[in-house]
């Protein structure tokens, strides 16, 4: 089969690759629709992962379902987590492969969706494969995976209508956070972010106060869109010194911040205004597929203003390309047989 695979740093290119081997307890898909995401670009920006093909949050069709495998047909709209827990740590020689502490992933530790055909281990229905309602399309599906970190990152900090909720960081958990937000009936969004194209996205996805913080100091705009009081939430999707700064600074007393974005580069910080301020710091790492597909079906939440780009499968390094560094790129999807085009 055809397959993006990566040979150093930023250099990713098409070829034949073995078919994926199907294993009793799994099934598998042909990819209909697969994303790029920016914890691919981390990997990709560096040297020494020869041989990795990416893809983690895509949709296709069941082709091949394992013996052991019940509920799943060939023919089934899907999309689906891949994970593979190591089998011999702590938590997986008590059999609670869940909780593994070396889990490996799709797309990263073993072979993920930027090709024709990617392997699901471990496949269950409705706990890593999800069969897909028709309102949604196979691009809508493939954004399930990145909309449901935004909405377990929003929900983990269980926001009030009348809450006054800052974003930081307009990338696509970002602004599905905002459309998340808006369809939790959040009182005032305030979007902050840099580039023009995803402002401008903001506020399509229900942002009520957009910042530009490559122009105006962000602390500041959204104390003056509070009263002075500061908000009550921010969601921290940058990852970066400047944005963590600000998301202590903005915040309001007992207010939570959900660390969202993944940092390159360790912190340097005073707890002292945390502290004194009563501030939650909260991670957060995980997803909620039912909860997104549902979101989807509903038209609450629209994947449609975030796919910038798509490209084929032959075209997987321009898109890789176009996704680090096109500053009007949101999302770019990999598509079956589509051309290039902007939507
Ligand atoms: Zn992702
Ligand atoms: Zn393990």
């Amino acid at each position: 089969m055809k397959a993006a695979v990566m040979h150093g740093a930023r250099d990713i290119r098409t070829e034949t690759v073995p078919d994926p081997i199907l294993d009793p307890h799994g099934v598998i898909i042909k990819v209909k629709a697969c994303g790029v995401c920016g914890s691919d670009l981390h990997v990709y920006k560096r040297d020494g992962q020869d041989g990795t093909i990416f893809g983690h949050e895509f949709s296709g069709d069941i082709v091949e379902v394992g013996s052991q495998v019940t509920g799943i047909a060939p023919g089934t709209r899907v999309t689906a987590v891949g994970f593979k827990p190591c089998g011999t740590c702590f938590w997986c020689a008590q059999g609670k492969g869940h909780r593994c502490s070396n889990m490996a992933l799709l797309g990263y530790q073993f072979p993920g969706a930027m090709a024709e055909y990617v392997h699901i281990p471990s496949a269950a229905l409705g706990r890593n494969v999800f069969p897909l309602p028709d309102e949604l399309s196979y691009e809508d599906a493939a954004s399930v995976e990145p909309l449901s970190i935004s909405y377990f990152s929003v929900n983990r900090a269980l926001p009030k209508e009348n809450d006054m909720v800052a974003v930081i960081g307009l990338g696509v958990i970002g602004l599905y956070a905002v459309q998340v937000l808006k369809a939790m009936g959040v009182a005032k969004i305030i979007a902050s972010g840099r580039r023009p194209s995803r402002l401008e996205a903001a506020k399509i996805c229900g942002a009520d106060i957009i910042i530009d913080a490559a122009k105006d100091d962000a602390v500041k705009a959204a104390m003056e869109a509070t009263s002075k009081m500061g908000v009550n939430t921010v969601v921290e999707c940058a990852g970066m010194q400047a944005t963590f700064d600000q998301s202590i600074a903005m915040a309001r007393g007992g207010g939570k911040i959900m660390l969202v974005g993944i940092y390159e580069e360790p912190l340097t910080w005073d707890p002292l205004p945390a502290i004194a301020k009563n501030l939650s710091l909260i991670g957060c790492l995980g997803g909620n597929f039912p909860a997104s597909i549902e979101l989807l079906k509903s038209g609450k939440v629209s994947a449609k203003p975030l796919i910038t780009h798509r490209f084929s499968l032959d075209q997987a390094a321009l898109a890789f390309k176009t996704q680090l560094q096109d500053p009007e790129a949101i999302k770019v999807m990999i598509t079956e047989n589509e051309p290039w085009h902007k939507t």
